[in-house]
């Protein structure tokens, strides 16, 4: 049984707006916005939202939480435990779990797993590469929410579809679902590895990740899987982009409902430029590079002009021990699902998005783009996944406070100046000031 609730005097952030009014939340759902007295809340829990700000829950599109399989790396209880307390309130998994999600028995598995264990709403990626391929084609790909290969390529090198034009040739002419793609070229990697081993040996210094994993071996990728899909009229999107050069690439003249072709960027790539190296080392290699200076400036520049269309956090836990190797080692990822809206706020304060953007692109867009039903919006009669901030509560990232299973972030000692105060999924208040409720399982996210 759901508790009635209404969020009185709150500043809500939605559709391009800010404005104060109240909110009342029952059987799951947003079910009245406006100045409420009297009888219809008489019931209900009152929570005050004076100089607060409210926003769509937050929307995830990438995260790896690692369940089934990696499972000493996070899964879908912790890592969702720490969704809800950063603001996120559904997200999508990618394919790389062990066995790896090549078919639709793999697929329902995670849905059940995630039906006992996710605190969050999910849905999952179904994995494609070369080795799949042909049983994909003969699947009704239109029921999934989207298909992928991220991740793949840490099993198995040449999973990259950017690597197969043939591959992607006959996938792209006939898939009916999202393409979403990790776009780097292999073959450019290597040889930039080889120069740099040639150089080190082994221990390659982090800083030459870049140079390595580099713009040219995103910008070919990118350039080329582009121009496949708009042959074919494929629905592609690119994930995580780490380059201003690769910005240019896509349109912003033409709503995100018309667009064939879309990309998202990472929180970190907001953050993190490649002087961070030097302090952070292989905390922050991922794949892609985090790049330039110029690279992060370049990317808010698209995020704003609507060049990219979403914000994701390519949420990757590994435990200390696997990332603190010499560079070839060490994994690539990092965890970040729990500060993704604290990063962003964060970038608020400094002046360089507002709140109204913030949402578009982690709640509004996210919803848009993968077809998402009754979610990413504040609007009577969708589902109330709802994030309550408070934009004056400094506090700082430290080993206390974070709730990933590998229990580090690479964000450590720094301070944030909101925090979120409530998160509601499904109409239940889960996570308010630091507590947990008795845990109650999300829903699986539906789709048109
Ligand atoms: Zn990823």
């Amino acid at each position: 049984m759901h508790q009635s609730i209404v969020i009185k005097n709150v500043n809500i952030v939605n559709e391009g707006q800010i404005k104060s009014t109240d909110v009342f939340i029952q059987n799951g759902f947003i079910q009245k916005i406006g100045n409420l007295s009297g009888e219809i809340t008489k019931d209900a829990k009152t929570i005050d939202g004076t100089g607060k700000y409210l926003f769509p829950g937050i929307i995830d599109g990438q995260v790896h939480f690692r369940e089934p399989g990696l499972t000493h790396k996070g899964d879908l209880y912790t890592e969702s435990r720490a969704a809800v307390a950063g603001g996120t309130t559904s997200f999508i998994d990618m394919p790389n779990t062990v066995p790896n999600v090549l078919t639709t028995e793999i697929l329902d598995e995670k849905f059940r797993i995630a039906s006992k264990k996710s605190w969050a709403n999910y849905s999952f990626f179904l994995g494609v590469n070369n080795d799949n391929l042909d049983s994909v084609l003969q699947m009704d790909t239109s029921q999934f929410i989207g298909v992928s290969d991220d991740g793949l390529y840490f099993t198995k090198k040449g999973n990259l579809l950017a690597d197969s034009p043939d591959t992607m040739e006959k996938l792209f002419s006939n898939c009916k679902s999202i393409i979403a793609i990790h776009s780097e070229m292999e073959k450019i990697i290597e040889e930039n590895e080889e120069i740099y081993r040639a150089e080190y040996g082994e221990d390659v210094p982090i800083a030459c990740h870049p140079l390595i994993r580099s713009e040219e071996g995103c910008y070919q990728s990118t350039k080329r899987a582009i121009a496949i899909a708009e042959k074919h009229k494929a629905r592609l999107h690119i994930l995580h982009l780490t380059t201003e050069a690769e910005t240019h690439l896509f349109r912003n003249d033409i709503p995100l409902r018309e667009k064939n072709i879309t990309t998202e960027v990472s929180v970190q790539n907001l953050w993190f430029s490649d002087k961070d190296y030097q302090r952070l080392g292989t905390l922050i290699k991922w794949n892609p590079a985090i790049k330039t200076e110029q690279d992060r400036v370049g990317l808010l520049k698209a995020l704003l002009d609507d060049r990219i269309d979403i914000i994701t956090t390519d949420h990757a836990p590994h435990s200390l021990e696997e990332k603190e190797k010499p560079y070839f080692q060490s994994m690539s990822g990092a965890p970040m699902v729990q500060h993704s809206l604290y990063i962003m706020l964060e970038l608020y304060k400094q002046g360089l998005i507002s709140l109204e953007k913030i949402a578009e692109k982690m709640c509004h867009n996210v919803a848009i783009l993968y077809g998402i039903e009754k979610r990413g919006f504040i609007r009577e009669g969708y589902f109330a996944d709802l994030t309550l901030v408070d934009l004056n509560s400094p506090w700082t990232v430290g080993k206390e406070n974070i709730l990933y299973k590998c229990g580090w972030s690479p964000l450590e000692g720094e301070t944030f100046q909101s925090k979120v105060t409530h998160t509601f999924v499904n109409g239940n208040l889960v996570y308010e000031n630091g507590n947990f409720s008795e845990f109650i399982p999300g829903q699986r996210l539906e789709f048109k």
